[in-house]
């Protein structure tokens, strides 16, 4: 229970304090009223004021409106009074939850133009209780005008991220169904006609044994032959199929920014030459968690990226012109940078994070020769 509540702080903050201390504080203006009249009707007001605010939460349709103008209705009573400003607050808040664009700009214009007034209502009238808490007053002002649309373009952002994931299993869906026919399209066009030749071949050779045992033999070593032309053809198979090719990569990458909405800009090639498939499957590792964290944290409106071949090594350069939100805490809670690390010094290359002016991940590695790869292909 206590582990419960102590995560709940944690990922609330300070929040969870404000709205107790926004719930306790009518009460603080009520009790300040003349006649005891006023303080029931003030307690009624807030009492009835909270009912709604939840009423308001659940409801769908023209309901909201209904409850919202009511809950409007209150906070200026309220704030002409009892100098309680505050209930303003809830409803900015409450307006930025509103998911519809039309309704959400209707309400807010309303509740803006309704607590200006108000306020400029109680200073016009010279409330003493109201001026002791001006800097508070223009602090839940300044909250009317900006908390909503922070709201409305946080949850806009969220469903963008929803449909975004929605978008990339979907994606990873169709490579994966797509890889599957391939495979099942290669072994048919190189497996399936060599074993039926080998079948043909062999049955050939059976019925010439006895009459001409050596066209058996040539037919014999035929099928010797094409066997192993479909061994080293199986190998070739499994060898490109065990990693994932950085132009490959690169079509995944386009297809997640572009349903991210984030400019893409880079080269129109992205071929490397005698790279040997581990380096090349690290590199696409790298890449695809880089992008993934573009999209993820950065708020970028474009993504670079460039990889640069020479002698001595391969560079492949990922930035972004968003805004670096790593603390130390969360780069230690992640994996993807710190796995990307460990990959490149598998290899002996390195990785490099630059973060002005947006994030830049430097990914650096020796640049390997490929014999090593047809050695691996010739077994
Ligand atoms: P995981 O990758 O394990 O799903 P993660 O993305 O949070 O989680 P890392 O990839 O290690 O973990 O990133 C660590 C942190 O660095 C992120 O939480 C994020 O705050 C910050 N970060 C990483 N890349 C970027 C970026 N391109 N723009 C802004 N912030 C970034
Ligand atoms: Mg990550």
């Amino acid at each position: 229970m206590i582990k419960k509540y102590m995560t709940f702080q944690k990922n609330n903050g300070i929040a969870p304090y404000i709205w107790t201390v926004l719930c306790i504080l009518p009460f603080y203006f009520i009790f300040q009223a003349p006649t005891t009249l006023e303080i029931i009707v003030g307690i009624l007001l807030t009492l009835l004021f909270f009912i709604l605010y939840r009423i308001a939460f659940i409801s769908k349709g023209w309901p909201v409106y209904l409850w919202t103008l009511i809950l409007i209705g209150i906070s200026i009573t309220a704030t002409s009074l009892f100098s309680y400003v505050y209930f303003a607050f809830f409803l900015a808040y409450f307006i930025g939850n509103i998911k519809d664009r039309v309704a959400f700009l209707t309400l807010y214009f309303i509740h803006l133009l309704s607590t200006s007034a108000s306020i400029n209502y109680s200073i016009v009238m010279h409330e003493k209780l109201f001026l002791q808490q001006l800097p508070f007053v223009i602090i839940i002002w300044i909250s009317v005008i900006l908390l909503p649309f922070s709201i409305y373009n946080r949850k806009e952002r969220g469903q963008l991220e929803e449909k975004l994931e929605y978008a990339n299993k979907k994606i990873s869906e169709l490579v994966k169904l797509e890889e599957r026919q391939r495979i099942a399209r290669d072994l048919h066009d190189t497996l399936g006609q060599k074993l039926s030749l080998i079948g043909l071949k062999t049955d050939l050779a059976r019925k010439l044994i006895t009459k001409d045992p050596e066209q058996a033999r040539n037919e014999l070593k035929d099928v010797q032959q094409t066997a192993r032309t479909a061994l080293s053809e199986v190998r070739k198979m499994v060898s490109s199929m065990r990693g994932i090719r950085i132009k490959d990569e690169m079509f995944r990458v386009k297809e997640i920014l572009k349903a991210a909405q984030i400019k893409l800009v880079c080269e129109e090639e992205f071929t490397l030459t005698n790279v040997s498939l581990l380096t090349e499957n690290i590199l696409s590792m790298c890449l695809k968690e880089a992008v993934n964290n573009v999209v993820k944290h950065s708020g970028a409106t474009s993504c670079y990226v460039s990889i640069e071949q020479s002698w001595k090594e391969i560079v492949l350069t990922i930035r972004d012109d968003g805004k670096f939100k790593g603390t130390e805490e969360c780069l230690a809670d992640g994996h993807g940078l710190i796995g990307m690390k460990e990959r490149l010094e598998f290899i002996n290359g390195s990785l490099e994070l630059v973060t002005n002016n947006g994030t830049t991940l430097i990914l650096k590695v020796p640049n390997d020769v490929k014999p090593h790869l047809d050695k691996e292909e010739r077994k």
